[in-house]
């Protein structure tokens, strides 16, 4: 059973974005409110005392995130029946399939559950909660993986985002798993660790994306800068690069890498890791590599940094345009969502003419179909790429 005890009144005219399914309601579009506590389930009306929808109440810039959009109270099979649309949605892309075992079940905004991740590693579910809603209704949660999931599912972690305090309720929350854990992408190996390891222990939004990279990889000499699990390594020798090397300013990241490499049984001599900041190792660096990636943690994480961040962008790819050989490919992104695809393109032009070569534009890069967007909820595209020529 899902309680609805508290109500949030609207004001005049500000019902619009929910009417088109945005699912945040902002602090200052609330009249008045009644028995709405912190990370209840709360009721939402328009100004004339319409429901508009249900939803996790919070007190912050986005006091209401609608999980529920219809006048009638969700009902008791609410996260069953989220779950399973979620899961039709990753089956309909053909996730998983026997080469593909770890995948995005939950992506929040896109899955109808703004503040929920879940991720699902080999038959281990993570949850990640980013809002106090969510935070409560962690076993509701876990009960609804079970039934949806059954016998798929051994074990059910939940793990909290680094920005948020209750760390003490990391742990699993159904069953037990070892760390790290074996994940299988295209056919390639990772551990994953997701007691310590950065987000909910992998990077899975790359997928898609270090896939094509093995496209420009045969025979070539590879840099993966900001490589944590070493992902684009990895699908680069599987490709058959000659060389391979990998950048991370995090000594736990490097051992990562190292334990990756040699899970999937590549030659040592093939790569070298270097645990130091990306910018410091390009310094020296001048026509030395055939591929260059450059995946970097978000720059700009709120819209006050946005400006450092894009010179940052700048400064890192102009450097990458001076490292790379003539002909060729430098693989770019940017995750931060404040960042979008038009500003992020218009950066990498200023790189571009500042490093004063010919570059051509091979292919634009997004997020895998299991981390899906809302057409009714742009802010969820945060990945972008470009791959890119450099003569
Ligand atoms: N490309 C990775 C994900 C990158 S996450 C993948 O496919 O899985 C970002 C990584 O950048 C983190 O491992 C972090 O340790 C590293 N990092 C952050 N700042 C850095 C810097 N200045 N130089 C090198 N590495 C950095």
């Amino acid at each position: 059973m899902i309680l609805v005890k508290g109500s949030v009144t609207l004001k005049k005219g500000k019902d619009q974005s929910i009417k088109r399914f945005h699912p945040w309601v902002f602090s200052g579009a609330i009249h008045s409110s009644a028995a709405a506590e912190e990370g209840q389930w709360v009721r939402v009306e328009d100004a004339g005392g319409k429901t508009l929808g249900f939803g996790h109440y919070h007190q912050g810039t986005i006091a209401v995130r609608i999980l529920h959009f219809s006048d009638v109270p969700p009902s008791a099979d609410f996260w069953q029946n989220k779950l399973t649309a979620a899961r039709s949605l990753r089956l309909s892309s053909s996730i998983p399939t026997h080469d593909i075992n770890a995948y995005r079940l939950i992506h929040g905004e896109a899955d109808g559950l703004s503040g929920l991740i879940i991720d699902v590693y080999n038959g281990v579910a993570i949850i990640q909660a980013h809002t106090p809603g969510m935070f409560n209704d962690r076993e509701a949660v876990t009960q609804a993986i079970r039934d949806v999931l059954g016998q798929k599912i051994t074990a059910i972690y939940f793990k909290s985002p680094p920005s948020h305090q209750q760390k003490s309720e990391d742990g699993y929350l159904y069953g037990m798993s070892a760390v790290p854990h074996i994940i299988t992408e295209y056919g390639n190996k990772f551990y994953v660790d997701w007691e310590t390891g950065q987000k909910t222990g992998f990077f899975l939004d790359q997928r898609e994306n270090r896939r094509l990279l093995s496209n420009y990889s045969l025979g070539k000499s590879v840099l993966n800068t900001f490589c944590y699990t070493g992902g684009f390594s990895i699908y680069a020798l599987q490709a058959g690069a000659t060389l391979v090397h990998s950048v991370d300013a995090s000594e736990k990241a490097i051992a990562l890498t190292k334990e990756n490499i040699s899970l999937n049984g590549f030659s040592p001599e093939k790569h070298a890791v270097y645990c130091i900041d990306t910018f410091e190792f390009l310094k020296d660096k001048k026509d030395v590599y055939d591929v260059i990636v450059l995946d970097p943690p978000a720059f700009a994480k709120h819209k006050s940094a946005k400006h450092q961040a894009m010179k940052g962008y700048q400064r890192l790819n102009a450097e990458a345009f001076r490292v790379v050989k003539s002909g060729g490919i430098v693989f770019t992104f940017s995750c931060s969502q404040v960042v979008d695809r038009q500003l992020f393109y218009d950066t990498i032009v200023s790189a571009a003419i500042q490093s004063g070569r010919e570059i051509k534009v091979l292919h634009h890069m997004a997020q895998p179909p299991d981390h899906p967007v809302s057409i009714y909820h742009p802010e969820g595209e945060y990945l972008k790429g470009l791959v890119l020529y450099v003569h």
